[in-house]
């Protein structure tokens, strides 16, 4: 389950919120204005993840191109025009491979690092 960070354009409160619910609207905390955010249909990646040093295993990840580089995507920002990742790394087209892999549209043959902030 992704962790989204929602940012509030009218107070600019950031709150913190899972992505469990396809009712994408948001209330927020502070100034309690509501939006309702379009569902945006998001690729994965499975790949195995280092975080800190440590390999943590197979990690499924959203997968988004942006200026025709591929990135897997740990962390998304919502913005009144939709959502913008925050934390990503980007891929090398050449080590990843799309296909039907379960859960997963893309498998990438390396290891990703969790970026340091
Ligand atoms: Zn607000």
């Amino acid at each position: 389950m992704k962790v989204v960070k929602y940012r509030c354009s009218k107070c600019l409160n950031i709150m913190e919120v899972l992505d469990s619910s396809t009712d994408r609207t948001v209330e927020c905390t502070e100034c309690k204005s509501e939006f309702r955010l379009a569902q945006s249909i998001t690729k994965k990646v499975w790949h195995m993840l280092v975080k800190d040093g440590k390999n943590l295993g197979h990690h499924n990840s959203d997968l988004q191109y942006d200026e025709g580089i591929p990135y897997a995507v740990f962390e998304w920002l919502m913005t009144h025009e939709g959502e913008v990742p925050s934390v990503r790394v980007p891929l090398d087209p050449k080590y990843l491979h799309e296909g039907n892999f379960g859960k997963a549209d893309y498998l990438y043959e390396f290891p990703v690092v969790w970026p340091k902030r």
